[in-house]
Order: structure tokens, then C-alpha cells, then sequence
């Protein structure tokens, strides 16, 4: 039997911090005029990254790439010190794109560092987000990606240790990096809410719930999306197949056999069209029905940077 229903993941897709970055292109663009150069991928989605390129953006990953007097965009994801600092020096007409939630870690990080601290971050190495928060500090913040990581962290002192993550990352693996890095270092100094935003936590717990109820999960997502990948993870982790696409194309009909109920869901990056589109091909390999799941409606909101407003 093939495909019967598809129960749609609520909330899904665009968080607030990716709607605002690529606002910001898609505003440089209006106002300014092509080319815009964009840091690194704006938000870590294929369709997102080539749709912006037909309109004139070009994404780089060094700087030196960057012509004098352009305008540039960082990504969502966040710079380091020594990146602003080097845009800064060559006079680039910079919209720093990076999500505020990041940027409040970013925050914490230089505070905490002016006042003697060093830090243990829970994060995946080489994720541009990693890169840019251990790069607020010259020295003194050192990652652990897993439990296993955390016997072999030795900072210069601990009476002064503050732990931060990565906005992106699995809640539940989180809790228990975090509990061992509590045992290691029990007077450590956590943030007073937790750096995991509410797009990420918000989508792993629907897709807690999707699970439940369904055979497989789809997500709709790139393979270099962070949030994305943890999703399809959890729910293999919940004993339930789970496949990302990137696109609609992606989809393989033998994954949907033996399946009569199909969860989907995206990622904070992937573009609601995808997820249409998903739909629609799920459609034709015989799905009847799409039901939404009962969910947390997110009003989050940020605004623009001054310079980019209507
Ligand atoms: Fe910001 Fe979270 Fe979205 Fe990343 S996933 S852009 S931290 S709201």
C-alpha cells in the first residue's frame, strides 16, 4: 500500500532570523543595486542561495574576494572579531545579517570575556556559526561537539567558566553534553536561558509529536542545515525512517513503501515553496490527504538594520 496522509510538522520551516536575513539581500538589492556580496551561504539553503544569486547577490567565503567600496552582507550565521574587524579596515558598506539569537551569545561571550571568564562551547566543529562565536575571544573558549569531548577540555583556570552552545542543536544531546560539563566543572556559569533558540526547540518538538503518529519523516532541508539534520536525526532516534531532501525531486518513491502515513516537515532555512512542492509529489505517488498537527504558532519577529527600513 502506498502513501495515504501527509501530517504536516507545526511549526515547519522559516524561523524569524532567516526571514530577516534574506530581507536584508533581498533590501540591499532594492536599494543599492546588484551585485551584493553575501559571506558565506545567507542562510544554509540551496534553493534560498541560488534564488538570490539570480537577483544579483554573489557569495563569498574570504573577503579578499570583496572589490573596494562594495556592499556586504554577513550571514545569518554570524562573523568573528577578526572578520568585522577586517571588513571594517576595507571600508566595505557592511549589513551584518546574523540572527539576533546568535548575536546574543556573541554578546554574552565578549562581556563575560571582559570580566576574566573563559569558556567551554557545546557546538559542531567548522559550523560557520562555531567559527564566528569562538571567534569574539582571541583565546580561552574551547569546544566540545560531544560527552566525550568534555574529560579532555583543560581550561587555564575554573573559577571563572562560563559554558555557552550552538543555537542549533539537538536539545535532548545538548542536556547531556551540558550535564557532564556540570560534573567536570560543577560551578560553571550557564547562560540564563538556554543559547538553543526557539526555532530549533520549537521544531524538534514537533517533530516529537509528528512521530508519533506517522511512518516516516521527510525534511525538507540542505544538507549543510544544521537544524535541519538534527530533525530527520530525532526522528530516526523516535525509531521512525527518516529522510531529508532538498528538494522535491530528491523524494524516492521506495521510501513511502509499506507507509501510509507521511510526516513532513523543514527545517528553519527551507522555504515553505519546497515544502509545496514536496506535497504535491507525494500527491502523486497516491497521498490523499494533508493534515496539519496541532502546534505553538511563533509571532517572533526581528527587525531590520537601520539603513535597510522601508
Ligand atoms: Fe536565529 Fe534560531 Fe533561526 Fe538560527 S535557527 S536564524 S538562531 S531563530
Amino acid at each position: 500500500m502506498g502513501p495515504q496522509e501527509i501530517l504536516l510538522a507545526e511549526p515547519r520551516g522559516f524561523c524569524a532570523g532567516v526571514d530577516r536575513a534574506i530581507d536584508i539581500v533581498e533590501h540591499a538589492l532594492a536599494k543599492f543595486g546588484a551585485p551584493i556580496y553575501v559571506r558565506h551561504e545567507i542562510v544554509h539553503n540551496t534553493f534560498v542561495v541560488n534564488d538570490l544569486k539570480s537577483k544579483g547577490a554573489i557569495f563569498i567565503e574570504d573577503l579578499a574576494e570583496v572589490p573596494p567600496g562594495a556592499t556586504l552582507v554577513f550571514s545569518a550565521h554570524g562573523v568573528s572579531k577578526a572578520v568585522k574587524q577586517e571588513a571594517d579596515a576595507r571600508g566595505f558598506h557592511v549589513f551584518d545579517a546574523t540572527c539576533p539569537l546568535v548575536n546574543k551569545v556573541h554578546m554574552e561571550v565578549a562581556k563575560l570575556s571582559r570580566e576574566g571568564y573563559e569558556f567551554i562551547m557545546i557546538g559542531h566543529k567548522g559550523h560557520p556559526e562555531v567559527e564566528g562565536t569562538m571567534g569574539q575571544v582571541d583565546r580561552g573558549i574551547h569546544l566540545v561537539e560531544e560527552v566525550s569531548d568534555v574529560a579532555r577540555v583543560h581550561p587555564g583556570q575554573t573559577e571563572r567558566l562560563a559554558v555557552v552552545t550552538q543555537t542549533t542543536l539537538s536539545v535532548d544531546d545538548a542536556a547531556e553534553i551540558m550535564e557532564a560539563v556540570k560534573q567536570r566543572f560543577p560551578s560553571i556559569r550557564q547562560p540564563k536561558q538556554q543559547d538553543i533558540c526557539y526555532a530549533t526547540q520549537n521544531r524538534q518538538d514537533a517533530v516529537k509529536m509528528l512521530s508519533r503518529d506517522v511512518d516516516v519523516v521527510i525534511v525538507v532541508g540542505s544538507p549543510t542545515s544544521s537544524n535541519s539534520n538534527r530533525l530527520a536525526e530525532l526522528a530516526r532516534k523516535l525509531g521512525v525512517d527518516s529522510y531529508m531532501v532538498d528538494n522535491a525531486d530528491e523524494l524516492q518513491p521506495q521510501w513511502l513503501e509499506g507507509k501510509s502515513r507521511i510526516g513532513l516537515t523543514a527545517g528553519a532555512s527551507a522555504p515553505d515553496v519546497l515544502v509545496q512542492e514536496v506535497i504535491a509529489r507525494l500527491k502523486s505517488f497516491g497521498a490523499l490527504a494533508v493534515r496539519r498537527m496541532e502546534g505553538i504558532q511563533e509571532t517572533v519577529k526581528f527587525p531590520l538594520p537601520k539603513g535597510l527600513k522601508a
